[in-house]
């Protein structure tokens, strides 16, 4: 029980934080997307790609939250000057307050678009707001395709599934359409993009799907 509570009064103060991002981000309207996977579905793969495809015509800002090494925010620097890495030093998730935090240091003016790498981790990153408007799910291939049962809270809260690795579907026994049924069983309404960073394919619909959701 009292454990129960601990956890509520955890929630509630990040939520509070989580609010208030989003209010800032509203008032700046600079769209933002919390991209959540577990480690290895290619997260930072499908993020090269976007940033490869809007560059110079959109700004896009990155932040690439992990445990360890700024090993992902190199990678996307090759894209952009604006990606920063968290390093949570031990935490599998991030917090509001760390997107807080950036908020008053970066200038968000002119920005587009501000995408949150959250930490690969399928179970307590759905639970922190962190003062996104969308959430975006990867999950390849390559993983079990009863994943989004395993992990329902991370679907149930998610805006859109990318399917990703789809190149290396015929190496696996991934059964896309179980998979996206087991994903419309928990959220009727999410949307699905079949994607493959190797081949390219699947990736129009997802660049469109983003244009969409940019607030000016
Ligand atoms: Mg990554
Ligand atoms: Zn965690």
């Amino acid at each position: 029980m009292a454990k129960v509570d601990i956890q509520k009064k955890v929630l509630s103060a990040n939520d509070e934080i989580a609010l208030k991002n989003r209010e800032i981000l509203n008032s700046k309207k600079v769209f933002t997307l919390n991209m959540l996977s577990s480690p290895g579905s290619g997260k930072t793969s499908v993020l090269e790609k976007t940033l490869d495809h809007f560059q110079g015509k959109k700004e896009i800002h990155v932040l690439v939250g992990d445990v360890q090494t700024d090993n992902d925010a190199r990678r996307l620097q090759k894209y952009t000057s604006k990606a920063e890495q968290i390093i949570t030093g031990g935490s599998c998730h991030l917090e509001a307050k760390a997107i807080g935090a950036y908020l008053e240091r970066e200038n968000l003016d002119s920005a587009d678009i501000l995408v949150i790498e959250n930490v690969g981790n399928l179970v307590c990153p759905s639970s922190f707001d962190l003062g996104e408007h969308k959430r975006a799910v990867v999950l390849s291939v390559a993983e079990g395709d009863d994943k989004p049962k395993k992990y329902p809270a991370m679907f149930r809260n998610a805006d859109v599934v990318i399917l990703n690795k789809m190149d290396l579907l015929s190496m696996t026994n991934f059964n896309v359409e179980e998979a996206e049924k087991n994903i419309y069983d928990i959220n009727p309404g999410l949307k699905i993009f079949r994607t493959s960073c190797t081949n390219g394919e699947g990736f129009t619909p997802w660049y469109d799907w983003l244009e969409a959701c940019m607030m000016k």
